[in-house]
């Protein structure tokens, strides 16, 4: 299955579940609008490089298109137009007022140089430029791109439309950026874990947990949970992991990240491989980087009784089905990783207001939207007896159908 068909398969079952109609399922299953661009940039050794991007608006029934912006190899219509229908569900689910969207390049930037990326954001900005906007389009971080990204988006766009802040998140806190936007996915996923614990009456300090990725995302899930008292025993990136049953040392992993080492290399751990670190020995399993890791292949290897998929889509349908099957409970992504678009809504309004908030009023309503939408997904799961992720579709799509008809678009 492709990204989109694996996401839609996940969409029929929560339309099934409300019993949507056929003509707003029409509406809501696909795309609003699909912009490719060509973004040719000069490299540095003189030669002209013609990259693809792509910006996917899935729907605005709630606000503004909201997403972000990925460069990697397999950054594709197929798998942008998957992504920008997970945010139109996911920001529905927590409620906040955008819509879904997402854009990328299919480029792989490692070796690129700074002038070079900078380039390549500078054209594909002004590419897109005519459908992003304060009130129209917000872009923010994803793999591989970070807040110097966005702050040449930001400068790109603000060149034609005027001082634009509010046009583009996850900016640095010098330009705009919110104090607490950074970790902000990662609390996000430790808030929800720790509410879903509370509410199956597991003692996370009795966890020993596996997180795949140790970047933005994974090393913020890691630093919180170390501090809730979880036991880390598995990290890793893409150059591999490491493994220690008694607890790694969060502190100078983050040491060698921030350094650009790999994990791997920290002292006193077990190597192991990203594929070894799935089906660890371990009772909450994090996958933190990139989608469709966990498959109909290695699933029944999976010894974790919990999966929290910070990552997007890191689960494909076959192997969703898999683990549920088998009685494990899947935090999907939807709700998991609700925390950095949270964020994002945060910083906006913020940029909007000219206000700034201190980092602590951030986590506060952080944690209040966060734990709203795990109640109303758990409630839904128990109440239907369905999955978390079936419940969390359904609750999305609902609430964006209900705004669909109240604005006529059906
Ligand atoms: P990042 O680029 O900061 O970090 C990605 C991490 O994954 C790095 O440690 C990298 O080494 C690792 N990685 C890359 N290829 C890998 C491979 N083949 N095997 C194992 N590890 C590999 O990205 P991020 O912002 O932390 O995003 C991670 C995931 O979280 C993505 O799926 C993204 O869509 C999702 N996400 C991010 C945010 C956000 O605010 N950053 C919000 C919601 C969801």
């Amino acid at each position: 299955m492709t990204p989109i068909e694996s996401v839609n398969a996940f969409f029929d079952r929560g339309a099934q579940l409300i019993h949507l109609k056929d003509e707003m399922y029409a509406v809501l299953k696909s795309s609003y609008r699909e912009v490719q661009v060509q973004v040719p940039v000069r490299m540095d050794d003189g030669r002209l490089e013609v990259f693809t991007g792509y910006r996917i608006q899935h729907n605005g029934a709630r606000g503004p298109y909201k997403g972000g912006v990925r460069y990697h190899p397999t950054a594709d219509l197929d798998e942008v137009r998957a992504l920008a229908s997970l945010m139109t569900w996911k920001t529905a689910l927590v409620d906040i007022p955008f819509g879904g969207a997402k854009g990328g390049i299919t480029v792989d930037p490692t070796g690129m140089s700074p002038r070079e990326i900078q380039t390549m954001t500078r054209r594909f900005t002004n590419a897109i430029g005519h459908v992003l906007g304060v009130h129209r389009d917000i872009p923010a971080p994803d793999m591989n791109t970070n807040a110097q990204v966005m702050a040449w988006m930001m400068d790109a766009y603000s060149a034609t439309h005027g001082y634009s802040p509010a046009a583009v998140t996850g900016k640095p806190l010098d330009l705009g950026g919110a104090a607490g936007r950074e970790a902000a996915t990662g609390r996000g996923v430790v808030y929800v874990l720790e509410g879903a614990a509370k509410h199956w009456g597991l003692d996370l300090t009795e966890c020993r947990v596996a997180i795949q990725g140790f970047g933005n995302v994974g090393s913020w899930v890691a630093r919180g949970l170390d501090d809730l008292g979880a036991k880390v025993v598995a990290a890793s990136d893409r150059d591999g992991g490491a493994y220690r049953s008694d607890g790694l040392d969060i502190t100078a992993l983050a040491r060698l990240a921030g350094n650009r080492h790999s994990v791997a290399e920290a002292a006193d751990v077990e190597q192991i491989s990203n594929e070894e670190l799935l089906a660890c020995d371990c009772d909450i399993l994090i996958p933190a980087a990139l989608g469709d890791v966990i498959t109909e292949a290695n699933a029944p290897k999976v010894r974790a009784g919990i999966v929290v998929e910070a990552a997007n889509h890191p689960t494909t349908t076959e192997a969703d089905a898999i683990l549920v099957d088998a009685g494990k409970r899947v935090i999907p992504d939807l709700l998991a990783n609700a925390g950095g678009v949270t964020g994002s809504y945060f910083e906006w309004t913020q940029n909007i207001q000219q206000f700034k908030w201190k980092e602590e009023r951030f986590n506060d309503e952080l944690r209040d939207v966060m734990v709203r939408a795990l109640d109303a997904t758990l409630t839904f799961a128990d109440a239907r007896q369905v999955s978390m992720r079936d419940a969390a579709f359904a609750i999305g799509i609902e609430r964006v159908a209900r705004t669909s008809k109240l604005r006529g678009y059906v």
